[in-house]
C-alpha cells in the first residue's frame, strides 16, 4: 500500500522547528525585541496526558494518549482543530498550534492558537469506542481547565467531525449546567446542536476563494505561463477528505478540471477531468477511491505529485512535499490546503523554479473563519439572518416594486428574486467568507509588496508576527 510521505523517518526532522524558522525569518523584517519574538514562538502551554480504554474482556484496556497545546494567549479563547491520527505527536501538536496562532492573526479572526491530537487510527474504532475516547479526552481538557467559551474552543481537525464535536459539547455541558455559554466551547458542531450553516464545507469554500483570487491576477498568471481564471485549470489533489472534496467540488463548478486525485491507499488520473461525485459513490460502495472505472489507478499515489498540472492542492498531511520530491513537482501553482504540507526547504527549490505557493496560513483560514462566526452564534443564542430577514425582503420588495413602477420596465425574475431576497445564515456566512478571504489576499499581496518578499508564506508570517507582536507591545507585557 502506498503511503504519504512520514517526515519522522528524518531523526534531525522537527515539524514544530519548520514553523520557528518561518517566524524568525518573518522577525528579520520586523524591529522587535528578541524576547517578545521568543515569546512570541514559543507555545505557553503543553498538556499531554494518558487514559485508559476497556476493551470487552475484564483484562483487555489499552492506554490512550492525548494532547492539547495552547500556543499563544495574546488573545482569549484560544482555538484549533483536535485531530484523530495515529501520527499524532507532541511535535506536530505543537506545530499545528502554533500555525493557528498565525492563521487566526493573519485573517483577523481573534483568537489565540491552540490544536489537539488523540493518538489513534479512528478506523480501527467502533463508534461506541471513539464517543467513549471523545468524551473522556473532554473530561481530561475540564479537569485541568483547558477547554471552554472563554478559554479554549477546540473544533474538527483530521479525523474528527461534527459527530465528535457534538460529543465534546454534551460532556462539557454536563459538567457546566449552569453555564448559559457552555455550547460556544466547541464549533463544527452538528446544525441541530448549536453549529452553524456552512461550516462542514467553510474550509474547502475558503480554499476555492482563495485560488480564485490568485488566479484572477493577470500578471502573477503570466509569470507562471497561466491564463487568468479558473476556467480550464488543470488540478491534482492530495486528500479527498472534507477540506479536499469541497476544495475540488468548488472549483470544479468554475469550469476547473481534477485530473488527479491522491489518497493514502491509491491514486486516479485522467486527463480528461475526473467526476468527483461519482468517485465519493464509489469509494462508498468498494471502501477506495481505487479501481474508479472513470480514471486510471495509480498504485503509488505520491507519484500524482509530481504528474504536470497548473493547480497542485495537498489537502491531507503535513509535508508531503519536500527535498526529495520537490525539484520533480510540476506544477506552476500549489495551494496549500493542509496544514505544514511544503517544508521550508522544499519551498527554496520551488519558488526557484519559478513555482507559487499559497500558504497554508491563509488559504485554510476558511475553517477558524466561519468557527468564529458559530461561536458568535452560540454566544448571542440567535443565528444569523433571524431577526431581519422577512423586514430586509419586505422593504427590498417596495423598492423593486417602487424602481419597476416609476422606469415602466419589469425585471426579469432571476434578477428580481435576487433582489427582494433577504440574507439567511447561510448567506450571510458564506459572504463573511469570502470577504475574508479576498481582504486575506490583498493584505498578503500589501506586505508582499511593502516588504519586497517573493514568497507569499513570508508575507503570512510577516504580516501575522507584526500583528500579534503589536497586540503584546499595547497589551504592555513589553514595555
Ligand atoms: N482544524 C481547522 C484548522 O486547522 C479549524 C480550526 C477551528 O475551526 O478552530 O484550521
Amino acid at each position: 500500500m502506498a503511503k504519504m510521505i512520514n517526515p519522522y523517518d528524518d531523526k534531525n526532522y522537527t515539524f514544530f522547528g519548520d514553523v520557528c524558522k518561518f517566524i524568525d525569518e518573518a522577525a528579520n523584517h520586523l524591529k522587535y525585541p528578541k524576547g517578545l519574538i521568543e515569546q512570541i514562538k514559543q507555545c505557553n502551554s503543553v498538556y499531554q496526558f494518558n487514559f485508559p480504554l476497556s476493551g470487552k474482556g475484564e483484562h483487555d484496556y489499552q492506554v490512550i494518549k492525548g494532547y492539547r497545546v495552547q500556543h499563544s494567549h495574546h488573545k482569549l479563547p484560544v482555538k484549533g482543530g483536535i485531530r484523530f491520527s495515529i501520527s499524532v505527536n507532541e511535535d506536530e501538536v505543537k506545530a499545528l498550534a502554533a500555525l493557528m496562532s498565525f492563521k487566526c492573526a493573519l485573517v483577523n479572526v481573534p483568537y489565540g492558537g491552540a490544536k489537539g491530537g488523540v493518538k489513534i487510527d479512528p478506523r480501527n474504532y467502533t463508534t461506541e469506542q471513539l464517543e467513549r475516547i471523545t468524551r473522556r479526552y473532554t473530561s481530561e481538557l475540564i479537569k485541568k481547565n483547558f477547554i471552554g467559551p472563554a478559554i479554549d474552543v477546540p473544533a474538527p481537525d483530521m479525523g474528527t467531525g461534527a459527530r465528535e464535536m457534538a460529543w465534546i459539547a454534551d460532556t462539557y455541558a454536563t459538567f457546566h449546567p449552569d453555564s448559559i455559554n457552555a455550547l460556544g466551547c466547541v464549533t463544527g458542531k452538528p446544525i441541530s446542536q448549536h453549529g452553524i450553516r456552512g461550516r462542514t464545507e467553510a474550509t474547502g469554500r475558503g480554499v476555492y476563494f482563495g485560488i480564485r483570487e490568485a488566479v484572477d491576477r493577470a500578471d502573477d498568471m503570466k509569470a507562471l505561463g497561466l491564463e487568468r481564471g479558473i476556467e480550464g485549470k488543470r488540478v491534482i489533489i492530495q486528500g479527498l477528505g472534507n477540506v479536499g472534496y469541497y476544495s475540488a467540488i468548488n472549483l470544479a463548478k468554475d469550469g476547473a478540471k481534477i485530473i488527479g486525485i491522491a489518497e493514502y491507499d491509491g491514486g486516479l488520473y485522467n486527463e480528461s477531468g475526473i467526476d468527483i461525485e461519482a468517485v465519493i459513490e464509489h469509494r462508498k460502495e468498494s471502501g477506495s477511491i481505487t479501481n474508479f472505472n472513470g480514471a486510471k489507478t495509480i498504485k503509488n499515489s505520491l507519484d500524482l505529485l509530481e504528474y504536470d498540472c497548473d493547480i497542485l492542492i495537498p489537502a491531507a498531511l503535513e509535508n508531503q512535499i519536500t527535498v526529495k520530491n520537490a525539484a520533480n513537482i510540476k506544477a506552476k501553482l500549489i495551494a496549500e490546503a493542509a496544514n505544514g504540507p511544503v517544508t521550508p526547504e522544499a519551498e527554496e527549490i520551488l519558488i526557484e523554479k519559478g513555482c507559487m505557493i499559497i500558504p497554508d496560513l491563509y488559504l485554510n483560514a476558511g475553517g477558524v473563519t466561519v468557527s468564529y462566526f458559530e461561536w458568535l452564534k452560540n454566544l448571542s443564542r440567535v443565528s444569523f439572518g433571524k431577526i431581519e430577514k422577512k423586514n430586509d425582503e419586505m422593504k427590498n420588495r417596495l423598492m423593486v416594486e417602487a424602481i419597476e413602477k416609476s422606469s415602466g420596465q419589469q425585471l426579469g425574475k432571476e434578477h428580481r428574486d435576487l433582489l427582494i431576497k433577504g440574507a439567511g445564515e447561510a448567506d450571510l456566512v458564506d459572504s463573511g467568507l469570502e470577504e475574508t478571504m479576498i481582504n486575506g489576499y490583498n493584505d498578503l499581496r500589501g506586505t508582499m509588496a511593502e516588504h519586497k518578499v517573493k514568497s507569499l508564506r513570508k508575507a503570512a508570517f510577516i504580516n501575522s508576527v507584526d500583528k500579534i507582536a503589536i497586540n503584546y507591545l499595547d497589551m504592555g507585557i513589553f514595555p
